[in-house]
């Protein structure tokens, strides 16, 4: 009878994993995979949603008066409740269409730096969005399972996920975190520091969505072979008038080695805790970079020159985490029977 109930249950409901990511959620639905993949943005006219992810990005820094563009989770906290609830539930609902009737269970990663009112906020967001179970996995932990390192194992791995809003560095054995460390610096930071550079040196007022393409077209950590250069348009501080600039790679590089040194630190601190049995582990094994901010052209020839340390890039560290929500869920059935 119980058997019966249970496989009545199941019908109703399935499985998904989601990484409720600072710039960019995913959505991983159980033997599909990533169905779903938009910016971490809404659209608001006074309290009404006019947009959510793609769209909305489209809209942000460009948006008329009354409309504003809100990333509600922006240094990977749910800064914004309710924006983040109604853009939780449209990602739900989106990457769940045609099955209406059925109410997923839900995984969803989080910065592991959050606090237990956070933690809340997140659960209860996902069940006003719908969702007939919620879990929580840390974000690091779904990254490392993600890109396939060995967790389960009593061996020691370094992941560090650097996302829009944080850079997550942890130490992970035998399924759980030994030591971790949460730093409000990632992919914004450095779009802010671009924008901030682009004003002081030339005079020149730039949006956030042309920051983060100056960082994306010429950004980087360490040398490159062939520097690199581009023109960015944007707004004379003085004159007020339209005005293009060359930059190039180079200058940029210098303006991101504060933030850059931020998640180096980082990095150094986490090892510093490393307990000595696993630190001979990371020292064979290397770390693992994940997130976007793991793209920034140099990083690892940075990481290294800073750590002494093998690094491996992941080989698509913006769904790292969304493909560790995914195998948990595919290979821990159970997970979703414990109380919370
Ligand atoms: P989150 O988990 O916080 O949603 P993501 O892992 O999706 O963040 O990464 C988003 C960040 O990665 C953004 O700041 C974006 O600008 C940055 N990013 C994406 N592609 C690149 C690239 N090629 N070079 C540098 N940064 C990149
Ligand atoms: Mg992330």
């Amino acid at each position: 009878m119980f058997v019966f109930f249970k496989k009545l249950i199941g019908m109703f409901s399935y499985d998904i994993g989601i990484d409720l990511g600072t710039a960019n959620t995913l959505v991983y639905v159980k033997d599909q995979g990533i169905v779903l993949r938009e910016p971490s943005v809404v659209a608001m006219k006074g309290d009404k949603v006019k947009a959510v992810g793609e769209e909305a990005k489209r809209m942000l820094g460009r948006t008329p008066g009354s409309v504003v563009a809100i990333r509600p989770l922006k240094e990977g906290v749910i800064a914004d409740f309710d924006v983040a609830q109604e853009m939780l539930s449209y990602f739900i609902r989106k990457a769940c269409n045609r099955r209406s009737l059925r109410r997923p269970r839900i995984l969803i990663a989080h910065p592991s730096g959050i606090t237990e009112v956070e933690r809340r906020a997140i659960i209860d967001s996902a069940y006003e969005a719908g969702a007939s179970k919620v879990q929580l996995i840390e974000e690091p932990m779904a990254a490392a399972i993600g890109v396939g390192l060995p967790v389960s194992e009593p061996i020691g791995s370094m992941i560090v996920d650097i996302g829009g809003g944080t850079t997550e560095v942890a130490i992970i054995s035998l399924s759980g975190i030994v030591y971790s460390q949460s730093e409000k610096c990632g992919g914004d930071a450095l779009d802010d520091t671009i924008c901030r550079h682009m004003l002081a040196a030339h005079n020149l007022l730039i949006g956030p969505r042309t920051a983060e393409d100056i960082k994306i077209s010429v950004g980087s950590a360490h040398p490159l072979q062939q520097e690199l250069q581009m023109e960015v348009k944007g707004r004379d501080r003085g004159t007020g008038l339209p005005k293009t600039v060359v930059v190039r790679s180079e200058e940029i590089r210098e303006a991101l080695q504060d933030k850059l040194d931020i998640i180096v630190n980082a990095i150094r601190q986490t090892l510093d805790h490393c307990p000595p049995e696993l630190a001979s582990d990371l020292y064979d094994r290397g770390i693992m970079v994940a997130g976007g901010g793991a793209l920034l052209r140099g990083l690892g020839d940075l990481l290294h020159e800073q750590t002494g340390l093998p690094i491996t890039i992941a080989d698509d560290p913006l769904s790292a985490v969304a493909e560790g929500t995914g195998k948990f869920i595919q290979e821990n059935s159970r997970i979703f029977e414990d109380e919370n």
